[in-house]
């Protein structure tokens, strides 16, 4: 690790344990009440901005929206006895151990809001003052709901001084993927907020491809030539177990690519993702410069922060997005600023802290390299 960066390692995400074990208790009791309870209170949980353990002590975790006697109950155990006799008891009895031992695999390495907002407060880089901009969102023009001009106006109020827009391509027609002609329209679009904006903001033209079965990207090169990046990522073939290190391996084998966007696919508690050989993934992206992204999208945390140390150490590049599909959207960058400190990221290595002309040379790179 290079010196002078401090890698922070998680303690014990006590929030993300206690989010986890509500799940669970909404996966046994199924399509009712209760279950749409459990579900309720784990949000509340994962989400609250301070961690379980001192709420307990004072016995105020019930005053949080959301959450009712039983997980305060199961929330003791957890501060008392580290884990819960409840919840365990209750797996046990509806005899789905198997079940429930792999939905936790579905739940590793991401991070609450308890975690990532502490992880924050520690002043260590990837700095959240001098990120830059964000390299991965999406507006109108295909599944998000704002405006280029009011993304642009968002991203200055988060003090950003530029944004890559990435609307979906037309591969991806379920999440309103932009036709060419399309295309056409927004990059004139896109001109004239940045002629508008002059220095102060710019807007960078970007696509999100998909990445085919067989790891070839779904777009024609004359067609993603028009773009000043190109973020591949995997949208099929998330659920299945077999090996698909060549498909990732060919994602950033093949010119033009510069970012690889939420490498694995994954879903909190819902999908595992790609299965590959991410060593072999992370060598070609770095020989290439393709930056592997930490997609900090809430649910996705993708690539999370123990696959970003073996990134690095490949000598990767990266790229720290939010993947917003709205405003409030944006604020995930920070997650992905979390995932980056723990695994002790130098700032330089990542692109979001690059001048825009390092940017373009780099993104026009990925053409030659
Ligand atoms: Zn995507």
């Amino acid at each position: 690790m290079a010196r002078g960066f401090v890698t922070l390692r998680p303690v014990r995400d006590i929030n993300l344990e206690l989010g986890g074990l509500l799940l669970d208790m909404a996966t046994l009791a199924g399509d009712s009440q209760r279950g749409w309870g459990y579900k309720r209170a784990a949000k509340a949980v994962l989400r609250l901005d301070e961690p379980i353990t001192p709420l307990v002590h004072a016995n105020t975790l019930k005053a949080v929206p959301g959450i009712g006697p039983t997980t305060d109950r199961i929330a003791r155990e957890l501060v008392h006895d580290g884990a819960s006799a409840f919840v365990e008891r209750a797996v046990a009895d509806a005899g789905k151990a198997e079940a429930i031992a792999a939905q936790r695999g579905l739940r590793r390495n991401f991070l609450s809001m308890a975690a990532v907002t502490e992880i924050l407060q520690q002043r260590v880089a990837p700095s959240r003052a001098r990120y830059r901009g964000d390299f991965q969102m999406h507006s109108v023009w295909s599944d998000g709901s704002e405006t280029l001009e009011s993304i642009a106006d968002a991203c200055l109020a988060l003090g950003h001084s530029c944004a890559g827009i990435t609307d979906h391509s037309y591969g991806l027609p379920i999440a309103g993927g932009m036709s060419m002609a399309q295309v056409a329209e927004q990059h004139k679009a896109i001109d004239a907020l940045n002629e508008k904006h002059q220095r102060r903001f710019r807007m960078f033209k970007g696509i999100e491809a998909n990445i085919r079965a067989d790891g070839t990207i779904d777009m024609e090169e004359h067609e993603l030539r028009q773009f000043e990046f190109v973020v591949a990522s995997p949208h099929s073939l998330l659920r299945k177990a077999f090996d698909q290190t060549d498909r990732m391996v060919g994602a950033v084998s093949q010119p033009g690519v510069a970012i690889l966007g939420h490498p694995q696919g994954r879903r909190f508690n819902n999908r595992p993702g790609v299965t590959a050989d991410w060593d072999r993934v992370f060598a070609v992206a770095a020989a290439r410069q393709v930056a592997i992204e930490i997609d900090g999208s809430w649910d996705r945390q993708d690539v999370h922060y123990e696959l970003a140390v073996r990134a690095l150490e490949h000598g990767c590049i990266f790229a720290l997005d939010s993947d917003a599909h709205s405003h409030p959207e944006l604020e995930f960058s920070a997650i992905a600023i979390a995932h980056a400190r723990l695994a002790g990221i130098p700032q330089d290595r990542i692109i979001n802290y690059w001048s825009n002309a390092r940017l373009l040379k780099w993104s026009r790179g990925a053409w030659d390299r």
